[in-house]
């Protein structure tokens, strides 16, 4: 094969470093498309008030394109689309970059034969590669209750967020208290007349004040040699043993439990309001939340926690299970992501009319997170079980593009039209992961990590230095290189 025709799916940190990979490695033609009107992504859409990364910045960056001029431990969203912005620029791939491009199906009717990529406009791509970087936070979700389409307000969920919705002086419903919730909350709760919160589960925190460097760190960090590796480095070892503590929640996890325990009890004295947060599943089950503002903000005056089930929507406000109206005239969903669908609802058909649909009906599974038996030369970044919960998914990024590139030079080294992960291979690694995470705290509770079988299906079950030592170097024997 000739140098191969790509084509990326995705705008956001996983295409952005495709791109670079591949062209800094000799694969020229690289084209990405994105739905959206620009590059970034989550950070693109997540624009909500208080949107940060809570991985610090100076390890939720690409190891390539290292800055010493980060304004805070975790970056503001503005601050990180920007960082994107600029290193796709720097590296010259911003110009590849379609936008306003929704894929709705590939489809390969032959091994031999490039993908055929169909966009709802009626567009089509030929590409021999297809590499999908969709992630797996892009698809807002609000849950199915009764008479959502009823209410008479104005609504909409946090990672579309209306800037031009005057919050000032409303009545206002959040429904959700994940990551994304307890970042926005803190900061739309002292402007809105009332907010009414509706948790179903109670979280654990850990504390993150997130205030901005003091100059004296900035100018360490810009001058001292060394001090800006050591800094990713000590960053890294901390995410790592938060991954500690989720993998053993009878020994390591007690330590993390109590902790938390303490940093809640001490900012939350009230009995009545502790008694309702309180979270009733393992520790790191769900995902550990680092904040000093959100239990802060519930006690204020025009803040009232729910916890009963939201029952119904109604014209006036929300309705839960005890039979309560609690009025507003907006409400928020911050109930998060279709995150185990993945690439759905992309249609992709692979030769022989195999679909992913059929082939992932038990649930998504794929080979390092990135490749399926029968989808020749088809890429996941940031795919089943590339998750984490305690460390940055870039990391997991730049090790998956490199693997792909590893596999796309491979096939031009053969002379090959296509590379495809073996069935026996993709198997013996998926019951490797699933058999990782039997006594982790990831299977204790539900969670957006799991689908309806209860199979967890998003999160890696190990550190990052594993999965770097597991992806690293591609194995050819691992796959078959056709024609
Ligand atoms: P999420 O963590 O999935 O939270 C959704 C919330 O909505 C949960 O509290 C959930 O309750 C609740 N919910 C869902 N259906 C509900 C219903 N019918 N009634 C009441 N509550 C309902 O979503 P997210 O907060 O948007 O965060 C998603 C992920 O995005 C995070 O886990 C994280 O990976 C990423 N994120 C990262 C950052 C960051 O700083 N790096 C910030 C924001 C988001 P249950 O817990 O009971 O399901």
């Amino acid at each position: 094969m000739q140098t191969p025709k790509v084509l990326v799916v995705g705008a956001g940190f996983g295409g952005i470093a495709a791109a670079i990979e591949l062209r800094a490695h000799g694969i020229r033609d690289v084209t990405i498309v994105d739905a959206a009107d620009d590059i970034g992504g989550t950070w693109l859409h997540n624009t909500y008030p208080g949107a940060a990364c809570d991985v610090p910045s100076h390890l939720y960056s690409y190891s390539f394109a290292q800055r010493t001029d980060w304004t805070r431990l975790c970056s503001p969203q503005p601050e990180i689309l920007a960082y994107l912005h600029g290193v796709a620029r720097e590296y010259g791939v911003a110009d590849l970059v379609q936008t306003g491009v929704r894929i709705v199906s590939a489809v390969r009717e032959r091994t031999e034969e490039p993908w055929t990529v169909t966009a709802e406009d009626g567009r089509t791509w030929h590409p021999d590669v297809l590499i999908v970087a969709t992630g797996q936070l892009n698809r807002p979700i609000t849950p199915d209750i009764p008479g959502i389409e009823r209410f008479a307000g104005h609504a909409f969920h946090s990672a579309r967020w209306d800037h031009g919705h005057d919050l000032r002086g409303r009545r206002v419903a959040v429904i959700g208290t994940g990551a994304s919730a307890v970042q926005f909350v803190p900061e739309i709760a002292p402007e809105v007349a009332h907010l009414d919160v509706f948790q179903r589960s109670g979280n654990w925190f850990l504390p993150r004040r997130n205030r901005t460097f003091p100059r004296w760190w900035r100018a360490a960090i810009r001058h001292v040699p060394g001090l800006q590796r050591w800094r990713r480095r000590f960053i890294t070892e901390y995410c790592e043993m938060l991954t500690v503590l989720i993998r053993h929640p009878r020994t390591f996890g007690r330590l993390g439990r109590l902790y938390s325990t303490l940093f809640m009890r001490l900012q939350l004295r009230d009995p009545e309001l502790r008694a309702k947060v309180w979270p009733d599943y393992t520790f790191g089950c769900k995902r550990i939340l680092f904040s000093s503002h959100w239990l802060p903000a519930l006690r204020r005056d025009n803040v009232e926690l729910h916890t009963e089930r939201v029952t119904e929507i109604v014209p006036d406000g929300v309705r839960t299970a005890d039979g309560v109206l609690h009025e507003a005239d907006t409400i928020i969903w911050g109930t998060g992501f279709a995150a185990t669908e993945f690439m759905f609802p992309m249609e992709i058909v692979g030769p022989g009319g195999r679909r992913m649909d059929d082939a992932w009906a038990d649930g998504a599974h794929a080979y390092l997170g990135m490749t399926v038996p029968g989808f020749p030369s088809l890429f996941v970044l940031y795919g089943p079980n590339t998750n984490t919960s305690g460390g940055s998914i870039i990391r997991y990024l730049e090790t998956q593009v490199r693997h792909v590139r590893q596999a796309l030079v491979e096939t031009q080294r053969r002379g090959a039209s296509a590379v495809e992960v073996r069935a026996d291979v993709e198997r013996a690694y998926d019951a490797e992961v699933q058999a990782a995470f039997p006594g982790t705290a990831w299977t204790r509770c539900d969670s957006w990590y799991r689908d309806d079988t209860g199979r967890v299906v998003t999160n890696w079950p190990g550190y990052m230095r594993d999965y770097d030592a597991r992806v690293e170097r591609l194995a050819p024997e691992d796959y078959v290189f056709h024609g």
